[in-house]
């Protein structure tokens, strides 16, 4: 009866993810989606628990203790991240938590092969849940060590690269033949050490600019992961949740190449078809740059008609997305037209931007699509570069030699003025110069970009009368 109720409630929680997939999919509807998952999990985990005491041959008081055990150390782990961790550190943390499902699909796989009869599909099942568990684990810690700046971001293009990839697929394949034959653990293990070398190799091996998609990826491999635990575990709910989780990061890492014009099958193979040697980042400087200030700035966009804002990875860490919704407002109120043009890939998380301006309520319906904002820059009177760089450059449509060549970016320099905000003339996330900084029509508004906004907010306040609408 207990069990027939748990499974019962698998599919709801089943049902519930869905929905929860379908509201993330529009900002307006994102909190919602958010909650149905939530209530989703709360449900499957509940569900879990009884069908571990009422399957467990343990004593019921020895698994209920287990469990929450486990319970009080993830959510203590859990809550403890999820309160510390910065918006900017987002990528990061989500990169290690694929690392971690990659690792229970390893754990869940070995121990379910050592502890139960070995039937040749459930050797299969064994197999393949390590292997895709292994190169996740590995995958996401590099991935995790690039986002965070612990390692370059530069790819690793060791000499037959393609050839090694290759070499580890088509071993493990001959380990699977010998695994399901001799019914021994020596193959899986020795494949486990080779998928974790795989795993490792295949995400170092993709450069900087290619690292959205890696992420994506990587949460489909996740997904991938989790659905073939599922079927060791015989847990449904595991095999329906692994595969939402899977295809949707497949297509996420599917529309994230289209936007940035990479082949999809170049990107998870490693960077496959990229020659070693045509990634060079050009880190010189190129010319004469021109410096702003705030009060000029300010000045410059109370005379425009039309400004345009691109936010950036900057943006992000400065955390200037309040006093950007603040400027916004004023400007709005003053008469002037503004918009925001949003890369697909800016900052270090698909929907990294809309996510920050959301939650600075800048409203949704001004803030663009790179391909929607594009058409417009030749008529706009101002563009703010707010702490963006990369998807930015010209250099991407310009310079075919560019690490960055082919991928599209927003065309600000087509704008009358364009301002840059950002510390420094360094580089962006892909170690590319910017050719941008030298255009005649560009000026730089160096310092932090918070800093920077407050103050052009405060020269537009002394300006005119305070904002009578705020945004949102
Ligand atoms: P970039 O990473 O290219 O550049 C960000 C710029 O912000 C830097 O040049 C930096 O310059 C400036 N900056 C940093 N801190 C501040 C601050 N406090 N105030 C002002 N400026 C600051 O940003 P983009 O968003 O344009 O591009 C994103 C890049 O990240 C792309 O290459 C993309 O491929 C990659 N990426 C994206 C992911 C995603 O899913 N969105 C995931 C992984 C990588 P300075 O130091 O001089 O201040």
């Amino acid at each position: 009866m207990l069990t027939q109720l748990a499974q019962a409630v698998y599919v709801v929680a089943a049902v519930l993810f869905i929905l929860s997939l379908a509201g993330l999919s529009k900002q307006t509807t994102a909190r919602g989606g958010n909650l149905l998952g939530m209530v989703g999990m709360g449900l499957a985990l509940a569900a879990t628990v009884v069908l571990a005491l009422v399957r467990s041959e343990r004593p019921a008081l020895v698994t209920a203790l287990l469990v929450a055990m486990v319970f009080a150390i993830g959510a203590a782990a859990g809550i403890w991240r999820a309160r510390s961790v910065e918006m900017t550190q987002m990528p990061e943390m989500i990169a290690i938590l694929h690392s971690f499902v990659g690792l229970a699909a390893v754990l869940v796989g070995i121990n379910s092969y050592l502890t139960e009869p070995a039937a040749i599909v459930h050797q299969v099942e064994v197999f393949l849940g390590v292997l895709i568990g292994a190169v996740t684990l590995t995958g996401s810690v590099v991935a995790y060590l690039k986002l965070s700046a612990k390692i370059s971001s530069a790819p690793l293009t060791l000499p037959g690269r393609n050839m090694l990839n290759l070499g580890a697929l088509l071993a493990s394949a001959g380990l699977m033949v010998w695994f399901v034959a001799a019914n021994a653990v020596v193959p899986l293990l020795v494949m486990t050490v080779i998928a974790l070398a795989l795993g490792w190799h295949l995400v170092a091996s993709i450069g900087g600019g290619d690292m959205p998609v890696v992420v994506s990826m990587l949460n489909s491999y996740s997904g991938w992961a989790a659905a073939a635990a599922g079927f060791m575990l015989s847990n449904d709910l595991l095999i329906v949740t692994g595969a939402l989780v899977g295809s949707s990061g497949a297509i996420l890492s599917y529309i994230m190449c289209r936007a940035m014009n990479r082949s999809f099958i170049s990107v998870i193979l490693g960077g496959f078809g990229v020659e070693a040697g045509t990634v060079v980042a050009s880190t010189g400087e190129q010319g004469e740059h021109r410096e702003t200030t705030a009060p000029q700035v300010a000045e410059m966009l109370l005379e425009a008609r039309t400004v345009v804002i691109t936010p950036g990875y900057g943006m992000a860490v400065a955390k200037a997305q309040y006093p950007v919704a603040d400027l916004t407002a004023r400007l709005r109120a003053a008469g002037v037209h503004v918009t925001f043009g949003v890369h697909p890939v800016a900052g270090r998380l698909p929907g990294h931007m809309n996510v920050l301006l959301a939650e600075a309520k800048v409203p949704y319906d001004i803030v663009l699509e790179m391909d929607e904002v594009n058409p417009d820059l030749p008529g706009t009177d101002v563009v703010l570069v707010i702490g963006a760089n990369d998807t930015v450059n010209p250099a991407a449509l310009e310079d075919p030699g560019s690490p960055i060549a082919g991928m599209p970016v927003i065309e600000v320099w087509k704008a009358k003025h364009v301002v840059v905000f950002k510390r420094s003339m360094a580089t962006g996330y892909a170690g590319v110069q910017n050719p941008l900084f030298f255009r005649e029509n560009t000026e730089m508004l160096f310092g932090d970009a918070k800093t920077q906004v407050d103050a052009i907010v405060a020269a537009l306040a002394a300006q005119t009368a305070p904002a009578a609408v705020p945004a949102g």
